[in-house]
């Protein structure tokens, strides 16, 4: 509950309507003074950790600006970008493969906005969890934007310009990132889209170019290529799926996604975007060979990454400096230069993943209640949602060649897999690495359906530190594509898959 500040002062204190004007204006003491934990932001970093803290007993408020709880995954990013994903792949189905499986359909045509309705359901049914979990373990929510005043005080700046302080114990940064813009093209959401206008064009563009062919960028290029966009997406690197992707595997997507009608201008740089007559000119340069030429497209998507939010954060103030990205520093306890001053999630170094965000926030508070903290980067998975969905967690070929580690390598096809064969669905294959000496898991990559599902397996493996015969001697349920894996680690292992030589 929120208390003014007028009702603070002695009651016999006299006070003119000037005064009591300005007062009306100023800071709103919350009755939650004296947290023990505020979080500023509700993304997947921050709203778990509020509740987390919650259940290990810290009174806690969590400061969100925006309207809805959940931040970039649950309003603009992992959520809806997965809803259309989904959708859109139903409806290629139903246009493209339907037939062959026994499954006439006549009359078929897309809704948009019905898609984009469903969209919006599942993110409002999320969002609103999140407002009901808060409620259930006792999360005070404040809406403002968070700025921290003081090393134990968080004022939110509310839309009314009124004011709410809280003061605590620690203070937890969760703020995210935003969306990293390309100098000199203005992003209007409609013809130029970031991700965040590419969840919700009004009509499928007949030619939409992507600047950038990194996750977001090759995801939400497949929502559109499905419900019959041609699209092209430029790259300045000459592989696609972003950094950490083992090369061989990239290879491998892009001849998938090419199968799939998608284009790709690799070693390319996006010089500058005009609008002309309904159109969008994209100016390009081959990074080789320097020849420019233009491109022209009716939806250009601005994806060249994102970069940590901390605008107005008062960290300035604080004499809490930036690196050279924008992230703020943190020890090995999330701990910044002020030790009761967390920061996790986006807004600090490793990868910009919502599971990273979720792992990071409950460990935080796990070590402010007195635990210990520890997390291993190298098993946390990454997942490309398209179809065949693209997973991985580990190390790379090309990790390890650079790392002078000595590995072997077993591969298996979901063309050899009972199921995905059973189900049509075979592009894509399971490679698993393995220390040459001692047989442990190093690395594990999977183009397949449902790779984002198996890739947990490995995941799993990876943090107790097992080793290929590990994995090939686990009992797996047939048919499943996760047989795949297992074949994949036997042939690590002992040099031979038995579906497949
Ligand atoms: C299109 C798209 C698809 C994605 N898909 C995936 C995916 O499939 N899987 C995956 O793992 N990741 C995905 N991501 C990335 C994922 O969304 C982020 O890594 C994740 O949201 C980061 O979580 P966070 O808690 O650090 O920050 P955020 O989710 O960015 O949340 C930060 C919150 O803080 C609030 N905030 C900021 N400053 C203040 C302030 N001063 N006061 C109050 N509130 C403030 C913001 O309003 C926001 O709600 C995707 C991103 C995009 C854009």
């Amino acid at each position: 509950m929120q208390v003014n500040i007028l009702s603070k002062l002695p009651q016999n204190l006299k006070v003119s309507s000037t005064v009591r004007n300005q007062l009306v204006n100023c800071r709103w003491y919350s009755d939650s003074a004296e947290a023990d934990l505020v979080v500023i932001g509700s993304g997947p970093g921050g709203y778990v950790a509020a509740i987390k803290a919650a259940q290990l007993g810290m009174k806690t408020v969590c400061v969100e600006k925006n309207a809805t709880l959940g931040g970039t995954c649950l309003n603009v990013g992992c959520i809806p970008s997965k809803a259309l994903l989904n959708n859109s792949h139903y409806y290629h189905m139903a246009q493209a493969e339907f037939k062959n499986r026994g499954i006439d359909v006549t009359g078929l045509s897309l809704n948009l906005p019905q898609m984009m309705k469903a969209k919006e359901t599942a993110v409002k049914s999320l969002t609103g969890g999140i407002a009901h979990l808060f409620k259930s373990n006792k999360v005070t929510h404040v809406r403002g934007h968070g700025k921290i005043t003081g090393s134990n005080e968080v004022t939110a700046l509310k839309e009314d310009g009124t004011q709410e302080v809280v003061r605590t114990k620690n203070i937890l940064i969760a703020t995210g990132s935003e969306v990293t813009p390309f100098a000199g093209i203005d992003i209007d959401e409609e013809q130029i889209v970031s991700s965040t206008g590419a969840l919700s064009l009004k009509a499928v563009p007949e030619k939409m170019i992507i600047i950038g062919a990194g996750v977001i960028g090759l995801e939400l290029g497949s929502v559109w290529s499905r419900l019959g966009a041609k699209v092209t997406a430029v790259e300045f690197m000459n592989q696609i799926g972003g950094l950490g992707i083992d090369q061989e595997m990239a290879k491998s997507f892009q001849r998938i996604l090419t199968k799939q009608h998608m284009q790709f201008k690799l070693g390319t740089k996006v010089l500058g975007a005009q609008k002309t007559g309904g159109k969008i000119i994209v100016n390009v340069e081959n990074v080789k060979s320097a020849k420019q030429e233009e491109m022209e497209c009716d939806v250009l998507l601005v994806c060249v990454g994102r970069r940590p939010f901390t605008k107005n954060l008062g960290l300035e103030e604080m004499s809490i400096e930036l690196d050279q990205r924008g992230r703020i520093p943190v020890n090995s306890r999330f701990q910044s230069v002020i030790p009761n001053i967390y920061a996790i999630g986006d807004c600090i170094l490793g990868p910009m993943l919502a599971h990273k965000a979720e792992d990071e926030g409950i460990i935080c508070v796990e070590g402010i209640a007195g635990g210990s903290v520890h997390i291993d980067y190298n098993c946390v998975p990454s997942v490309i949602y398209t179809h065949p969905e693209v997973a991985w967690v580990g190390k790379s070929e090309e990790d390890l060649k650079s790392m002078g580690v000595e590995y072997k390598v077993g591969k298996f096809p979901f063309a050899a897999n009972s199921r995905a064969k059973t189900n049509d669905d075979t592009d894509g294959m399971v490679k698993i690495l393995g220390d040459k000496t001692t047989d442990r898991l190093l690395g594990a990559h999977i183009i397949g359906p449902g790779a984002g599902e198996m890739i947990n397996e490995a995941a799993l493996a990876m943090e107790y530190g097992a080793s290929c015969e590990d994995i090939a001697r686990v009992c797996h349920a047939h048919p499943t594509c996760s047989e795949a894996l297992r074949e994949a680690s036997l042939a690590a292992f002992s040099g031979k898959a038995i579906n497949f030589s």
